[in-house]
């Protein structure tokens, strides 16, 4: 069975956002586990509590896109990638190419 060439585009976009934000989380969980990499000057623990907060939430953010990711890529396989998932209807190129793994179209959004 012949892919469509938008579908490869799709994949190869998808594959390249997933190692992005994989290396970022990466970077992100090394810094949440280890406090002491942050710098000396921090003036009090409240302060490296509230930089380890943001930490914890730009990888829980990463992980939530790369569910989204994982899910887009799901999609390819089983030829549902670009439907929405509400209407089934065509959820746009533009759409696709500003959001590669949108599940829905842009009324359903
Ligand atoms: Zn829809």
């Amino acid at each position: 069975m012949a892919t469509p060439d938008s579908d490869l585009d799709a994949l190869a976009t998808l594959r390249q956002l997933r190692a992005d934000l994989l290396a970022r989380s990466e970077e992100l969980s090394v810094t949440a586990d280890d406090p002491l990499a942050y710098d000396d000057n921090f003036a009090d623990s409240g302060q490296v509590a509230a930089e380890l907060g943001e930490n914890q939430a730009a990888i829980a953010a990463a992980r939530e896109q790369l569910d989204e990711i994982d899910a887009a890529l799901a999609r390819i396989e089983a030829g549902t990638y670009g439907s929405c998932e509400t209407c089934g209807g065509p959820i746009g190129t533009a759409r696709l190419e500003a959001m590669p793994a949108a599940r829905f179209c842009i009324e359903h959004a």
